[in-house]
């Protein structure tokens, strides 16, 4: 590991102003610590080299951790723990999409230390990305990409480019851009809201760039906009094995039923996807129709129309549209907790 230096921050103003600020001389990449399950393994790979670490939990802001639902929707601070959202009885019985995610993303000690900040922004698990012999665009821009031609069986099929088809490893942030979150964020010109869905950007020609932050920017909190669909939602994930793994290929659906007919529906999916991804074409079949197993299918299909498969994860197209049909199926039928 190389050296950098190492700092706590006593509120968030205070960190914003370290990395951005006390850091006008860009002498090297600045980073936020919290949970650190992803940044410190990374570091330990020699792929992150930050000159500054600004640790954020001692910061006593009970907003930053909060878990609050409203009549409006539901609030996450940033800094809440996994496993207290996971946990949380209000969030299980109200937004089942939200807690699912969390529960199937990581084992309980990962859950009891990540903090849902941090987790939206975990970086690909594309072997070549953290493995510093190989060629990699996003980890060293215009090297090449070792994944076009190597073993691609855990790369994107949606959303990716001729620069990067490295998939982005997150469930909760399936969650988030299914029911249309806004991610808060305190910067160096003060506090703003953005979409969840424009957080994240797909590759393109510069996937070393791979959300719309500026530097210092801290993500402070999330918020869920309550809606008829929230209650009747869950996640489905489909992996190698059922525990600490990967999703292959996973779908979290919110549903507002008219008896037998969608009255709307939100779609996000996981697994061979470059970035969270919303499925609007199959929510547009899917409004105002009958759930049966062929709209479900049809939907499915849509969804995956763009795909782009490469020699070993064509797998994951049928695999996606079977998740998908079979999340659709079971959202329709759900009991929902009194
Ligand atoms: Fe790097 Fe992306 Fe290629 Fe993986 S897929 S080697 S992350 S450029």
């Amino acid at each position: 590991m190389r050296p950098f230096t190492f700092s706590f921050a006593a509120d968030a103003a205070a960190a914003v102003h370290a990395a951005t600020v006390e850091n006008a001389d860009n002498s090297g990449p600045v980073h936020y610590l919290a949970g650190g399950t992803t940044l410190i393994d990374l570091m330990k790979l020699d792929v992150m080299r930050p000159a500054r670490l600004i640790d954020i939990t001692r910061i006593a802001a009970p907003q930053l951790r909060a878990v609050e639902l409203g009549t409006q929707g539901l609030y996450i601070g940033a800094l809440a723990t996994m496993r207290q959202v996971a946990d949380h009885p209000g969030v299980r019985r109200d937004y089942p999409v939200v807690a699912q995610s969390l529960q199937l993303a990581a084992s309980q000690q990962l859950r009891n230390m990540a903090r849902v900040g941090g987790n939206v922004l975990q970086r690909t698990r594309c072997a070549y990305f953290r493995d510093t012999s190989w060629p990699c665009n996003k980890r060293t821009p215009g090297s090449g990409c070792a994944a076009m031609e190597g073993e691609n069986r855990w790369q994107a099929v949606l959303g990716t480019s001729e620069q990067c088809i490295a998939s982005y490893p997150g469930d909760w942030a399936t969650a988030l851009i299914a029911l249309d979150a806004t991610v808060q964020i305190l910067g160096s010109t003060g506090t703003r809201s953005m979409p969840f869905a424009q957080l994240h950007r797909p590759p393109g020609t510069t996937p070393h760039i791979e959300t719309s932050l500026s530097p210092g920017d801290l993500i402070t909190g999330f918020f869920i906009p309550a809606g008829a669909h929230t209650r009747r939602s869950l996640y489905l994930k489909v992996r190698d094995r059922e525990s600490y793994e990967f999703a292959l290929a996973s779908a979290a659906v919110a549903m507002d039923l008219d008896g037998a007919t969608v009255r709307q529906v939100r779609i996000g999916l996981g697994g061979p996807v470059a970035v969270p991804w919303r499925a609007r074409e199959a929510e547009a079949l899917l409004t105002g129709k009958p759930l049966t197993e062929a709209n479900a299918t049809a939907a499915a299909r849509a969804a995956f129309a763009a795909a782009k498969p490469r020699k070993h994860n064509a797998f994951r197209i049928p695999l996606g549209q079977q998740t998908l049909v079979r999340a659709l199926l079971q959202v329709q039928t759900m009991e929902l907790q009194a």
